[in-house]
């Protein structure tokens, strides 16, 4: 505020009667004793509002240094002795007297913006559009009310060539003051919000009621939908023609023509006004509009809570999506209930399908909204933004997509090149490859699987309470010995690969009084890992059938090479063993057990060995390193993240930890938040390792961050958020993972918990 008012001026202008003296003058007002910035040179207008009586402040406001106060004939009040009180008979009235007089210092012209939703919009518009060429004095915020545009007007100043004033009303009669006050010279009339015309019996007294702000302005500009009112409204004004903008919803185009016309009579020329027009800031200058849960669309706008906004976004949500459900929430503080009424009377005119009040402390009813346009509306003070968020569908930069239909199809290529009625044992240990055992397993058991295998008993307790039932076999292949109490209570199966672990797993057995526990025998037949000795075959045999707490349920070992074609000897070595073994038991054991020694790529290679069931891991996966069934396999995992900022690097410069890459020439690149924690290894720095952005191949480009990666995108045409594709059709699993010098298993395992999975069914 740039005003310079002595005492004995301001006594004229309040007609106030003065208690006290200063030769200080007055240099800028306050009415909220909350909000004093600056006492020095400060009038106080002690106002009584909704929720507070202008008394209480005096003393506040006095003793943050205030000293100039108006207020009411017949508040009793101690007069400081340094304090001077102008006593009127009424404050606000007294408040406006002092904008109307300064108003008239000026020249300038003076342009009032009315209309029932659109005013801070269209004030926004103007400022963008010719800011350059005027000095603008534009009311601040959305100050529109009978204070706000006191306050507005007190805003003027010399300098300025131009003023901007939002004038809005919610009584009748409070137009006259708002006129006399601003005395525009030229009016904008910006819309009539459709509803209300279709739902207020005497919108055209409404409207008369707004256009008295105009009645003496050397002209009005107003939007073609009035063009039918145009023999009833006094005055000289012009019905400016509609403009379409394709940035702005269609209930914009009576504005965007108002916009248009009036920037014509400031003798823009046409192209300047095309080019700003074309560059208008759009409406959601605080609207933020995002998906929610259940297909919803959130408009959310907890910025402020004032009429004018709220029509303008309710214009909104009705343009957005027309054939969608329309639902307005309204976070209330206790603070503000006294606006409920006006509110909701404005929302009804709009017709929602459902609209809620929120009060302070409730939450937000998501669950019940589908499919919906959800406006949420609330007060910038009140926390509702948690609320919001609750509603919102989360977004993951960083994503591992598994191809559910993909692994089916898999197995079923698998299926039909084995032996009938050779069962399948899904490998889900480390939690599916990496690809989400809670998921997948289910996924599975469904497409008719019933035999898993998992590396340690919690995985298999995981299976059990991700809905892995009982008629499913779950076999643990690595057990601890005190994890035998889990593996009992959830039905798991251990497979026993010493004699010390069949010992310790039959005494748990003996203490809870079961017999007959299905357990699996793991035999080493040249691999050396776990597993008995071929020689110990008789004397596990011999425990066992002493034993009634066990029976085998299966055999079976593991191949150390069955994808390689040069190591077939060894291979043919271990299958003859095994089957030595598998002989033994079937002449002298009892016990009906499955035999079983194929891993994927054994199963590709020696068919003829199955026995009864094969173990299916990496090419359920879609993986495999024999050539020619390569292309039969499907890869079920992609790997995707967004660009979250693109740079230029200027030739010289050097780019990440330990300045090891330095541009050449001048580059552009792009910050991909994804890093060494999350399985892209830290060897892969520096063009070892690349991505693919719109296709094209991005190498990495400085050293892999914990979790962040730069790569070159000089040669892409590329965005903010555009998809970075790191295994996926450009880049498939195995070539990712030959530069990674590793395999896909590992990189399948590598991937870190924290990314989101994301599981698609075709
Ligand atoms: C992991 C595992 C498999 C599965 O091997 P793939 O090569 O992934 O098919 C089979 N058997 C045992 C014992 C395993 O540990």
């Amino acid at each position: 505020m740039r005003l310079q008012y002595s005492i004995e001026a301001c006594a004229e202008i309040f007609e106030a009667e003065v208690v006290g003296s200063s030769i200080d003058s007055i240099l800028h007002v306050y009415f909220d004793s909350r909000k004093i910035q600056q006492a020095k040179g400060a009038l106080f207008f002690a106002l009584s509002g909704h929720s507070r009586s202008g008394n209480e402040f005096i003393e506040d406001a006095y003793r943050q240094g205030i000293c100039f106060f108006v207020i009411a004939k017949n508040t009793t009040v101690t007069f400081q002795p340094d304090a001077v009180y102008f006593k009127v008979d009424d404050v606000l009235n007294a408040l406006q007297k002092l904008a109307k007089h300064h108003r008239k210092q000026f020249t300038y012209p003076v342009v009032a913006i009315t209309g029932s939703v659109g005013k801070t919009t269209f004030k926004e518009w103007i400022f963008h559009c010719i800011s350059d060429k005027f000095k603008v004095v534009r009311s601040p915020k959305s100050f529109n009310s009978q204070i706000g545009v006191a306050l507005s007007l007190l805003e003027m100043h010399e300098g300025a060539s131009i003023a901007f004033i939002e004038a809005g009303i919610s009584k009748p009669g409070e137009m006259k003051i708002l006129q006399d006050m601003i005395q525009p010279d030229y009016g904008i009339f910006t819309a009539f919000g459709k509803a209300h015309r279709e739902n207020f019996a005497n919108n055209e007294a409404h409207l008369l009621e707004k256009w008295v702000l105009f009645r003496n302005c050397r002209l009005a500009f107003i939007p073609h939908t009035f063009a039918d009112l145009e023999n009833r409204l006094p005055g000289n004004f012009q019905v400016c023609p509609s403009y379409e903008n394709h940035r702005f919803p269609a209930g914009y185009n009576g504005m965007l023509g108002v916009l248009k016309t009036f920037l014509a009579y400031l003798q823009l020329d046409p192209v300047e006004i095309k080019e700003r027009m074309d560059s208008l800031p759009t409406l959601a200058l605080r609207m933020e509009v995002f998906e929610g849960i259940n297909g919803n669309t959130i408009i959310n706008d907890t910025y402020n809570l004032d009429l004018d906004a709220l029509g303008e976004a309710l214009i909104y949500q009705r343009q957005l999506a027309p054939e969608k459900k329309r639902i307005v929430v309204i976070g209330l503080s206790e603070k503000h209930l006294h606006e409920k009424l006006e509110i909701e009377k404005l929302i009804q005119s709009f017709n929602p399908d459902e609209f809620h009040f929120i009060p302070e402390g409730k939450s937000i009813p998501w669950e019940n909204f589908h499919n919906a346009v959800v406006l949420v509306k609330a007060h910038r003070d009140r926390a509702f933004e948690y609320e919001v968020a609750r509603g919102k569908a989360l977004k993951h930069r960083t994503i591992v997509e598994i191809n559910l239909s993909a692994i089916k199809r898999n197995i079923s290529f698998y299926q039909s090149r084995l032996p009938k009625d050779v069962k399948i044992l899904a490998m889900v240990k480390a939690s599916s490859y990496g690809s989400g055992a809670d998921k997948v397993a289910p996924f599975l058991q469904q497409s008719g699987i019933r035999n898993f295998g998992v590396a340690f008993a919690d995985e298999g307790v995981e299976l059990r309470k991700a809905g892995i039932g009982v008629s499913s076999s779950i076999v643990v292949m690595n057990p601890d010995p005190e994890h035998s109490d889990l593996i009992i209570e959830y039905r798991l199966e251990p497979a026993i690969y010493s004699f010390e672990q069949l010992d310790e797993f039959i005494t748990a057995l003996i203490h809870r009084n079961i017999s007959a526990y299905p357990i699996h025998l793991k035999f080493d037949t040249g691999m050396h890992r776990l597993g008995f000795a071929p020689a110990d075959k008789e004397r596990v045999l011999a425990v066992i059938n002493s034993q009634p707490e066990v029976q085998i349920k299966g055999i079976y070992s593991h191949l150390a090479d069955a994808d390689n074609p040069n190591h077939s000897a060894f291979t043919q070595k271990q299958l003859a063993a095994f089957d030595a073994i598998v002989s033994y038991f079937r002449k002298n054991s009892p016990d009906a057990f499955l035999a079983h020694v194929l891993n994927s790529e054994g199963s590709l290679r020696y068919p003829e060995n199955c026995y009864d069931m094969i173990r299916l891991g990496i090419s359920m996966y879609g993986y495999t390193e024999n050539q020619e069934l390569k292309a039969s396999l499907e890869s079920s995992v992609s790997w995707y993240s967004s660009i979250s900022q693109i740079k230029a690097v200027p030739k010289g410069d050097f780019i990440g930890y330990g300045i090891s890459y330095e541009a050449m020439e001048d580059m552009m690149i792009a910050i991909v938040p994804v890093g060494y924690a999350d399985g892209f290894r830290r060897s892969l720095s520096n063009g070892k390792g690349s991505v693919y952005i719109h296709g094209i191949q991005c190498p990495v480009v400085g050293r892999v961050c914990m979790d962040m990666i730069m790569v070159d995108i000089t040669s892409v045409n590329a965005k903010i958020n555009d998809t970075v594709e790191i295994i996926g059709q450009n880049q498939p699993m195995d070539v990712f993972a030959k530069a990674m010098d590793t395999i896909p298993y590992e990189v399948m395992t590598g991937l870190s918990r924290r990314m989101h999975r994301v599981y698609v069914e075709e």
